[in-house]
């Protein structure tokens, strides 16, 4: 689970790490949200990754990954709790 949160003196902080290191990813041109390519009617989950590690978890995990800048992420999640219908649909 890459969204992760830090309990500090002064409150909490969030924190997004990376699947394969675990370590924080701080800036969006640092990393990659990628997912499993798959069929029509399939459902995979998002993996958030520093770009330097992409190719490590790709070679334990094996198959083929689609990648999507870390910058897009917070677009992804505001559609996805959006109630509206027929959803957008993005380019494979
Ligand atoms: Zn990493």
């Amino acid at each position: 689970m890459p969204l992760m949160i830090d309990h500090t003196d002064d409150g909490i902080v969030p924190l997004l790490c990376c699947d394969q290191c675990g370590e924080r990813i701080g800036a969006a041109a640092d990393g990659t949200g990628q997912w499993r390519v798959g069929a029509a009617g399939g459902r995979v989950p998002v993996v958030v990754l520093h770009r330097s590690c992409r190719r490590a978890f790709e070679r334990i995990h094996g198959g083929d990954w689609a990648a999507m800048d870390l910058a897009v992420l917070p677009t992804l999640v505001r559609e996805a709790m959006t109630a509206s219908s027929p959803r957008r649909r993005w380019p494979r």
